[in-house]
């Protein structure tokens, strides 16, 4: 089951590449609906890094999920990998099932030796306000290159 950011499916104003089945066009500051609208949704700010419609310090990225650097890292190496399409979090991603969670955790995984943490590194997936996950949209943070304390805090 996909989730979606902000004021729910019914008024989101954007989805969606221009011309094809899963990207996002910008119009008048805001996306707009123009293909699918279940892959999307409008005001996500990592739907728009997944189209790449925002820019990102991409790492790695293959046809389901990309991975990019935390914009205020918190350890020499603080990566992010979500999947291209929108799903409130983890759980969420985990139901839909498909083995997309296993290319998250894969992902994460390649990201962290090709940092050169592969020896130890944490992989977090904050779930809910509570939890700090700010950007509804399921992601897992890849922590690394510094001792890492538990429990986190
Ligand atoms: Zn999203």
């Amino acid at each position: 089951m996909r989730g979606v950011c902000g004021a729910g499916r019914a008024a989101a104003t954007a989805t969606c590449r221009d011309g094809g089945p899963d990207g996002v066009r910008q119009r008048a500051g805001r996306w707009r609906a123009v293909g699918r609208y279940d892959h999307c949704v409008s005001d996500c700010l990592f739907c728009g890094i997944a189209s790449g419609q925002i820019p990102a310090r991409t790492v790695r990225e293959n046809s389901r999920t990309i991975a990019f650097r935390d914009i205020n890292p918190q350890a020499p190496t603080h990566v992010l990998v979500i999947p291209k399409e929108h799903y409130a979090d983890v759980a969420a991603v985990a139901e839909a099932g498909g083995g997309l969670l296993d290319e998250m955790a894969s992902l994460a995984h390649r990201v962290a030796v090709a940092e050169g943490i592969g020896s130890g590194y944490r992989v977090v997936f904050n779930s809910g306000p509570g939890a700090g996950q700010d950007v509804p949209h399921a992601h897992a943070h890849v922590i690394g290159g510094r001792p890492l304390e538990w429990p986190p805090g």
